[in-house]
């Protein structure tokens, strides 16, 4: 059994693996230890990954980024339509509720939601990862920002359904990195806890929490963000900024070219990361558009001076997060994410906190680990020292339903800010036959702008009243598990009735004295009755939608490996050509009759001819069958070249044995 945990990030993710020597992070088919979170559509397949980063370029309608900031989201929420859509190549759309993409896949256009290109691209990863373990996956925790919604806290689990995963829990990230510092330190004090700040800039958000450590626990005090400041728009700065500068200095309207603008994007981005460690630079972008190359020098006081709007944002959710957590003293400030490498952040952090920053963390990878570490918890067959994580949830949530009297209340705030996850609540309500509660988030300014606030519906079933007529007394137990994800885990009726039990007597019989018979008395208690059945309703897919998609997307990770195994058929069918056509002329000619050789050769001269003709786009089969039918010439060769070869050294093994 796999215990893994995916860190996906905005721009790339991390997998790691917790194995018996420890945790390892695995490192993707080209190396890296980060993946683009990146997925492309071409006329023959899907790209994920760093092939969607190659084709992002030249395919950039077709190429969506930026998944993790629209799972669970609708079209017409503002953030979404105003703000994400500037960082997004490919066309946004309604995708039956969810915000999605219309990309041309396969030469059509093609609506995808968000949860689909999320579940392609835990596809992806899901690949990499059983490669690397020799094995398929199964179990995993992921990571989400802590200001997901319920709706995108389901969406990511029913992501993980349709990939084929089995999501143990969604942790929040900053959480996931607090877990990996709390587990490695062996000295952990027992009794007044330890509050150490982590603050996460990433590509797209900030975030800022304060932990509280002691031996074996973890708990969040607090958690504040901002979700418009980090390095893409760092780099949405620097890319306005050399708009300007380039259109001037070589009249150009960037602005009407997509193209340009995203390799304009992607040479700001270069700029950025060079300037975190000199004090200027140049940037340069070939044939930016009308054939021009562009390019400028600019210097870090420049960039530190555009972006101090961003970093002015920084301040808040300091304060914001401190002030929550209301605690006394700060032990240290733990540091993560790939933005915190540029210096003008790191002084203003330390201005801001007042005190020295500390990075005992690894910034790219902390929150990989805290998930595997998470993971390797949960599962039964992994052994690791119990450390227990309690977190908070951003968002209030409240209850409300239909009042049966006037004086009834009509709402319950159940879960405040910051309410400890996992969590349970009873809540008791009188009625006579079935009702509804819906849920709702009751603090609307902490979601994103234009957020439905509302959750769930849950419908109470079966109920009747008392077999009197009177009002029936049902308990309904309202959880927020350790996902964040809330659900009404049972609902029953509950009745008074008349018990005997034994009164308690005071004091010890004195010695020599028989113990009395306890006297009985009759009291009446609160006993369950029925279970009633509860139906939720959610933004989220049913099952029947959830299937289908799973399906669809089983046969298009099916058809992308044909047309990889195809590519690989032909491969090898070009390279066979080549390295036959000059073998046969040298090292193999001497075992092949001269007539022989030359009508070989004049079949390898068509077969390569037809590679570049009806061959170019075929079959997987038409390649391998290419291949036999040449071998079926030349191996008899090179069977006889080796004998030939092997001959000698057999002679003189043989001499050398006598
Ligand atoms: P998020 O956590 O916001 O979802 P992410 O996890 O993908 O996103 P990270 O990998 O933490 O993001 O950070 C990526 C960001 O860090 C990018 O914007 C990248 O340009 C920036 N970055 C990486 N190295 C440097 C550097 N040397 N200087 C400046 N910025 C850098
Ligand atoms: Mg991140």
């Amino acid at each position: 059994m796999s215990v893994v945990g995916f860190d996906i990030g905005n721009l790339q993710s991390v997998i790691a693996v917790a194995r018996n020597r420890g945790i390892d992070i695995i490192a993707n088919e080209v190396s890296n230890r980060a993946t683009p979170t990146m997925i492309s559509f071409g006329n023959k397949q899907r790209y994920i990954g760093e092939s969607a980063k190659n084709q992002e370029m030249s395919n950039f309608k077709n190429t969506v980024n930026a998944i993790k900031r629209l799972i669970g989201r609708s079209f017409d929420e503002p953030e979404v339509k105003e703000f994400e859509s500037q960082f997004i190549g490919c066309k946004l759309v309604d995708a039956s509720g969810e915000v999605g993409v219309e990309v041309n896949y396969l030469g059509t256009p093609t609506v995808f939601s968000a949860t689909q290109l999320y579940a392609m691209y835990l596809g992806k990863l899901r690949d990499t990862t059983s490669k690397e373990l020799g094995g398929s996956m199964s179990d995993v925790v992921i990571s989400v920002p802590g200001w997901y919604t319920d709706r995108q806290r389901r969406a990511v689990q029913q992501a993980s359904k349709i990939a084929g995963l089995n999501c143990l829990r969604v942790l929040n990230d900053n959480t996931a990195a607090a877990l990996g510092y709390g587990i490695t330190k062996t000295d952990l004090p027992e009794d007044k806890p330890r509050n150490v700040v982590f603050v996460d800039l990433g590509h797209s958000s900030f975030t800022v929490s304060v932990v509280a450590f002691k031996k074996g626990e973890l708990k969040v005090k607090s958690v504040a963000y901002d979700r418009t400041v980090g390095g893409r728009n760092f780099d949405k700065a620097l890319s306005d900024h050399f708009i300007q500068v380039f259109d001037e200095k070589y009249k150009l309207d960037i602005r009407s070219n997509n193209k340009a603008q995203v390799r304009l994007r992607a040479a700001c981005e270069k700029l950025k990361k060079v300037l975190s460690a000199n004090s200027q630079a140049p940037i340069t972008v070939e044939n930016l558009m009308n054939d021009v190359d562009a390019n400028a020098m600019y210097s870090r006081d420049e960039f530190v001076e555009l972006i101090e709007p961003l970093m002015q944002k920084l301040e808040k959710p300091i304060q914001k997060a401190i002030a929550d957590a209301n605690v006394d003293e700060i032990h240290s400030i733990e540091l993560v994410g790939g933005s915190i490498r540029i210096p003008a952040v790191k002084q203003r952090l330390t201005e801001f906190f007042g005190r020295e920053l500390s990075y005992t963390l690894n910034q790219d990878e902390a929150v990989a680990r805290g998930c595997a570490l998470q993971c390797a918890i949960a599962s039964p067959v992994f052994r690791v020292r119990d450390f227990s994580v309690n977190d908070i949830t951003a968002h209030p949530i409240r209850f409300k339903w239909e009042p049966v009297s006037d004086s009834d209340d009509t709402s319950l705030d159940v879960f405040g800010h910051n309410n400890a996850i996992p969590s349970t609540k009873m809540l008791t309500f009188y009625r006579k036959q079935p009702f509804a509660i819906e849920a709702e988030y009751s603090d609307p300014t902490h979601l994103p702008e234009g957020t439905n606030p509302w959750i769930s519906r849950f419908d109470i079933n079966n109920v009747e009243p008392m077999a009197n007529g009177d009002l029936s007394t049902i308990k309904v137990k309202a959880r927020l598990d350790l996902s964040g994800v809330l659900t009404v885990t049972s609902a029953y009726t509950v009745e008074e009735v008349e018990v005997e039990e034994p009164i308690p007597q005071e004091g010890e019989p004195k010695e020599g004295e028989e113990p009395k018979q306890p006297e009985i008395r009759k009291v009446k208690k609160l006993m369950k009755k029925a279970d009633l059945p509860v139906a939720q309703v959610s933004q989220c897919l049913d099952n029947a939608t959830l299937s289908e998609l799973t399906k669809q997307e089983r046969e298009m990770h099916t058809a992308d490996e044909l047309v990889n195994a195809t590519e690989v058929a032909k491969n090898a069918l070009e390279e066979y050509i080549y390295d036959t056509r000059s073998k046969i002329e040298s090292e193999y000619s001497a075992f092949i009759e001269p007539q022989e050789q030359k009508s070989f050769l004049s079949r390898l001269n068509e077969a390569e001819d037809w590679l570049y003709d009806e061959g170019e786009d075929t079959t997987r089969d038409a390649y391998v069958e290419k291949v036999s039918g040449l071998k079926a010439i030349s191996d008899p060769v090179v069977e006889r070249y080796r004998e030939d070869k092997e001959r000698p050294k057999a002679a003189r093994e043989l001499r050398d044995a006598i």
